[in-house]
């Protein structure tokens, strides 16, 4: 193990002094000082290393480190290491080219940008632009970014600070059975409701007010929820009856995640613009884009596009882009994903859920899972509140202080813990995580009432 906690100790006092935090009370954090990481593991400065089931914030899909696209990377800068958006720039029309041939349907033109939240705002502005509607509708239980209109279209309660009631956002209920918005059953039911309800959410904001739905394929931080079957096709029936653009938001569930290249794949559904991020480079430098389908990308042949960035299609991320493509198609990640999520991880979960009291529902796929963690397997009470801080969340915290303190990093948000590891992660890997997984949920079991 790595040992150096001088060289730690200095990480962090320079971190505490000048880095401010990503949704966080400055003063009440303390992050933990990164060494190095290597596929699916990270480490400290203290010789503690961590099998890393969050993939950073659900985005090193092929793990940290790969060597062939850190040389990749290397050789573009030595190369062109950036150049202005407006030029036709080699590793930019490489990556355009090998994301297009594998995004759905139509969708054959990228417009990039540097992540998940931009991609969002520009989707809703071809939407809008496309349209000449402004209203947008997306789902309670969702995130999509923290720019201006991103944060309005996430329901989940990061939203609320920023929210200023403008944004022309109206939002409803997507399905999730285990907490049916719409007391349904079953998921036929579910489906059902889901779909007449957003019928309904339109017949009463004027469906032809509104530019663009905007739905992650499968809600991710919001709780990993794969929508019941022909959800997303009947979504595509009524934006196509009211002339709407569906945008799907495939930035964290997209380029493998699910087992498929995208999420969208399992239900054979093409919407109009597909967002993506994280998976397209797992991060390496940062990349998002809109993949654009025949009909939008029309709109702007003649009329120009009312949007741009400095570094869209930077020749270093989209370089790392094609070498992480490249990576994935010789070493089959997103087949491995789907053997994960069919033989290792779904089983396992579910054999951890027959054991814990706490554990009140599995779901996902490929290295896209949930845990929902309750009080009362019959009720189904979350075993926090939502949104639950303090002494409130101290269940969830001591669930977490569980996980890290046999080596394991565990995604945790409000009642959930989500087991979304690198797409690349082994059997035996896996295998360790569920052991640290199976001895934390003693600790979350203590707070049921069974
Ligand atoms: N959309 C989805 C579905 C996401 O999960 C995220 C980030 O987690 C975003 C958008 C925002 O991406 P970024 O943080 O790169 O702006």
């Amino acid at each position: 193990p790595y040992v150096d906690p001088e060289a730690g100790a200095a990480v962090k006092a320079a971190d505490r002094a000048h880095v401010f935090h990503s949704w966080s009370a400055q003063g009440l954090i303390d992050p933990l000082a990164v060494a190095g990481a290597e596929g699916a593991y990270f480490w400290d400065y203290d010789g503690n290393r961590y099998l890393d089931f969050t993939s950073g914030l659900v985005f090193t899909n092929i793990g940290y480190q790969h060597p062939v696209v850190v040389a990749a990377i290397q050789e573009q800068a030595g190369k062109l290491a950036t150049f202005a958006p407006a030029f036709a720039i080699e590793a930019r029309s490489e990556a355009a080219r090998l994301i297009a041939a594998r995004t759905p349907g139509d969708l054959d033109k990228i417009f990039f940008t540097n992540g998940g939240a931009e991609a969002v705002e520009n989707a809703v502005r071809m939407a809008r632009v496309h349209t000449g509607r402004t209203k947008v509708l997306s789902a309670y239980r969702s995130y999509h970014g923290a720019t201006s209109t991103a944060i309005n279209l996430t329901g989940d309660p990061r939203r609320w600070a920023s929210d200023t009631g403008s944004a022309g956002v109206v939002r409803f209920w997507a399905p999730f059975l285990y907490r049916s918005p719409f007391y349904a059953t079953t998921e036929a039911e579910e489906c059902a409701r889901a779909l007449q309800h957003l019928e309904d959410t339109l017949a009463f904001e004027g469906p032809s007010t509104v530019a663009a739905v905007v739905l992650e394929t499968i809600p991710g931080t919001a709780g990993i929820m794969p929508p019941p079957p022909g959800y997303l096709a009947g979504v595509r029936e009524i934006c196509d009856r009211y002339g709407i653009v569906f945008v799907l938001d495939e930035v964290m569930a997209g380029f493998g995640r699910t087992g498929a290249w995208f999420a969208a794949d399992h239900d054979g559904v093409v919407p109009d613009l597909m967002t993506f991020a994280k998976g397209v480079n797992s991060g390496y430098v940062p990349l998002g884009g809109v993949a654009i389908n025949a009909e939008i990308a029309a709109t702007f042949e003649t009329r120009p596009y009312p949007g741009g960035l400095t570094y869209s299609g930077h020749p270093l991320a989209c370089a790392a882009a094609v070498a992480t493509l490249g990576v994935m198609e010789d070493e089959k990640t997103v087949e491995n994903a789907a053997h994960l999520g069919e033989h290792v991880l779904g089983p396992g979960l579910r054999e951890l859920a027959g054991r814990h009291p706490s554990v009140g529902e599995v779901r996902g796929l490929g290295a896209f899972w949930a845990l929902e963690l309750v009080r009362d397997r019959e009720t189904r009470e979350p075993l926090v509140p939502y949104n639950a801080t303090g002494e409130a969340n101290a269940p969830m915290a001591a669930f977490g202080a569980a996980c890290r303190k046999n080596g394991l990093w565990p995604f945790i948000n409000m009642n959930r813990t989500h087991v979304v590891p690198a797409c690349t992660l082994t059997e035996a890997e896996a295998k360790e995580g569920l052991a640290v997984l199976d001895e934390a949920l003693f600790v979350a079991d203590e707070h049921t009432v069974e």
